[in-house]
Order: C-alpha cells, then sequence, then structure tokens
C-alpha cells in the first residue's frame, strides 16, 4: 500500500495525481489489493474525491465482509471513514499530459468513421498503472494495483485493475500479480489468476507463466504484468516497447528499468 501510495502521489504515473481523463476530462480511479496469505482483498473502481485509491482498497479489505465497491458506494464508505481517508477535489489529479492526451484522443476519434477499428491509444505506448507485489520476510505474498484507467474512458467504464483475478491476484501458494495494459483484455482472459492457475496447475515457474500470457495469450501492445513468487523469483514480461519497472530485495539488489536494460530476472 504505500509504495503504491508514493506512486499515487507521482504526476507520472497513471494513478492518483497524473491519472488520466475521462471523455469529460475528470479523473475516475481504480485500485485493488490482496494478501496471498488469507485471500483477503478488497477493491474500488470509480472513486473521483479520495487521494489513494489504494488505501481506502485496503479499507474495504481490512474493515468490511466484501471485496469492491464502486463509484458513489466507494465515496460513502470514504465518507463513514471520516479522516482516515484524505479527500481531494477532483482537479487535485489534473496534470497539462494528461489534459494533452484527452485532446489527442478525442481528435482521433472525431476522425474515425464507423468503420474504423482504430484503437484509441497509440499500441506501442508505454502503460502508466502502478503495481507493486512483494514476498516479505515471513513467506507472504501481496499484490496491489491502482490506476485512472484508460484515456477518454466512458460511461462508468471500469478496467482490470480493480478487478481482482484480472489486474491483480495474490496467493502464498503460487504468486503474488499487478497488471498494466489494455484493462478488457485482461479481464477477458482472467490474466492474474491464470498466470497463478498455470504455475498451480501445469508447474510452471512465474517468469515462465508470465510470458505465455503475455506473448501466447494477448496480443502485441496490450501491456506487461509483474509477478514474484515464494521463493522470491520475480518476473515483468511486457509487450508494450517499454514497461517501467522496478525491483529490489534484502541481499541489496536494486534494478529500475523502462527498456531492455536487465534480463536476468
Ligand atoms: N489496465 C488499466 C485499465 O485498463 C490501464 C493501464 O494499465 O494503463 O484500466
Amino acid at each position: 500500500e504505500l509504495v503504491i501510495q508514493i506512486l499515487e502521489s507521482d504526476s507520472n504515473f497513471n494513478s492518483g495525481v497524473g491519472a488520466v481523463c475521462t471523455a469529460t476530462g475528470g479523473h475516475e480511479l481504480d485500485a485493488s489489493i490482496m494478501d496471498g496469505e488469507t485471500l483477503a482483498c478488497g477493491a474500488v473502481g470509480g472513486v473521483t474525491t479520495v487521494e489513494h485509491p489504494i488505501a481506502l482498497a485496503r479499507l474495504v479489505m481490512e474493515e468490511t465482509r466484501h471485496v469492491l465497491f464502486v463509484g458513489r458506494g466507494a465515496e460513502q464508505f470514504a465518507d463513514s471513514l471520516g479522516d482516515r481517508v484524505p479527500r481531494v477535489p477532483n482537479s487535485f489529479f489534473d496534470t497539462e499530459r494528461t489534459k494533452r492526451s484527452l485532446e489527442e484522443v478525442l481528435g482521433r476519434r472525431a476522425l474515425e468513421t464507423a468503420s474504423t477499428t482504430a484503437k484509441d491509444s497509440d499500441p506501442h505506448e508505454i502503460k502508466g498503472t502502478v503495481g507493486c507485489v512483494v514476498l516479505d520476510s515471513h513467506g507472504h505474498l501481496a499484490a496491489g494495483t491502482s490506476t485512472g484507467g484508460l484515456t477518454g474512458k466512458t460511461f462508468g467504464r471500469i478496467g482490470d485493475s480493480p478487478i481482482i483475478g484480472a489486474g491483480t491476484y495474490a496467493n502464498d501458494e503460487t504468486c503474488a500479480i499487478s497488471c498494466t495494459g489494455v484493462g478488457e483484455e485482461y479481464i477477458r482472459y482472467g490474466v492474474a489468476r491464470d498466470i497463478a492457475a498455470r504455475m498451480e496447475y501445469l508447474g510452471m515457474g512465474v517468469a515462465e507463466a508470465c510470458d505465455v500470457l503475455i506473448h501466447e495469450v494477448l496480443q502485441p501492445g496490450d501491456g506487461g504484468v509483474i509477478g514474484i513468487d515464494r521463493q522470491g523469483n520475480v518476473a515483468m514480461s511486457y509487450n508494450t516497447t517499454g514497461m517501467v519497472r522496478a525491483v529490489g530485495n534484502s541481499k541489496g539488489r536494486f534494478d529500475i528499468g523502462i527498456w531492455e536494460e536487465f534480463e536476468d530476472l
């Protein structure tokens, strides 16, 4: 949760400040978190005034019997927690960059005819959703994901990020997974849970299972995934031209990358 809060506060990423714009120029934020020891999980979709959606997702996990709250209900849940959930005006999430991207997307849409199949976003663009997967010193796994979704999204569209099993999954028996990319595809293929299932049923390693989903199931340009297993093996697969990523451990490893800087995963 804390790593993702830092990324939510960083305007370079598509979550919290810097979240992409909806078709009407606002921001609707999605997040989820999962505890691999207990399979406890929590998620929020379409929140507009919560500074740290990942914190609210954790409160759904820890303080309710439920897994996912969306829209007005999620805001009411935040209201009920008072000062424990910092609130901000929706414009708090604005940046010049995301406003420009919305103009570009709306401009492209205006040029399309009904018969075109052009995707809204550049298929090779790096997606900016943030995620974190962790193995702790007790051998437990956890995963979290936070996003503004896709630029120009309409009508309460929710992507994979708050859907447990699609954009986020953690189970101490297999792995912790967080995804970024075209959410509809990740929901369609149940990507995060499918990676865990391939490890469980087929005996695949985390890197192999992530590679199968990214390079054989999904299409080029769809996105990427980060994963870790209970031995601390790390996977970072993507089929975009790059993926902003980092890995650290208690032995002093600390690597960051965007393109193909390190491959010894
Ligand atoms: N997966 C996110 C969504 O579809 C977007 C992203 O990863 O950039 O909402």
